[in-house]
């Protein structure tokens, strides 16, 4: 229907305005997180903020069995400064990576397990090719200018 032979608009009702959150809450997404951390502790979860997870651990049979956190107090000639403190091993019976796009850790495991094979390619990149627009355009632009996209935060 779109192509040399012209275009023609929504109507309104199918395609409503974008980024209308009239009505709806704005919130600090710091601060949303910082009471969420609140109510995890309250069930017993620990939280390890700024240590990032640096290295995966395995089990014979080859599965994920928990991550090592990276050493602290590394000077930056590498050598260990006074505050040295190597990295913590966490162990779980299920270990689940959230680093989102690009993550360092997922990058190791979807090369080891090889779970991109028949899938398609996880990034935003793709919000900006489906935008039809010039790829130079920014990722917000491009989230901009998907309906869906805009609405659901
Ligand atoms: C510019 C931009 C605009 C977007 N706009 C929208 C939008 O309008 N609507 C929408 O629905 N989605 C939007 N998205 C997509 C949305 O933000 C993501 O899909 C979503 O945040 C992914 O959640 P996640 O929990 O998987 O990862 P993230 O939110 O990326 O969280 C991963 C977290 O893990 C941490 N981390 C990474 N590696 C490690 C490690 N090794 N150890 C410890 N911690 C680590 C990171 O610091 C981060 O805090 C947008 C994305 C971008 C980049």
């Amino acid at each position: 229907m779109l192509g040399p032979a012209g275009s023609f608009r929504l109507p309104n009702f199918l395609m409503p305005p974008l980024m209308n959150n009239h009505g709806n809450y704005i919130v600090s997404l710091g601060n949303v997180c910082r009471w969420l951390a609140a109510k995890a502790e309250a069930l017993g979860v620990e939280i390890y903020p700024g240590f990032a997870a640096a290295s995966l651990v395995y089990n014979e049979a080859g599965a994920v069995t928990g991550v090592i956190t990276g050493d602290m107090g590394v000077e930056k000639d590498g050598t260990h400064g006074p505050a040295y403190a190597p990295g913590m091993a966490l162990m779980g019976k299920y270990v689940l990576i959230g680093e989102g796009a690009r993550g360092s850790l997922a990058k190791q495991l979807i090369a080891k397990y090889k779970l991109s094979e028949a899938a398609n390619p996880a990034n935003t990149a793709s919000a900006s090719r489906s935008s039809g627009r010039s790829s130079r355009r920014t990722t917000n632009q491009a989230w901009s200018s998907i309906p869906s996209a805009g609405r659901s935060t």
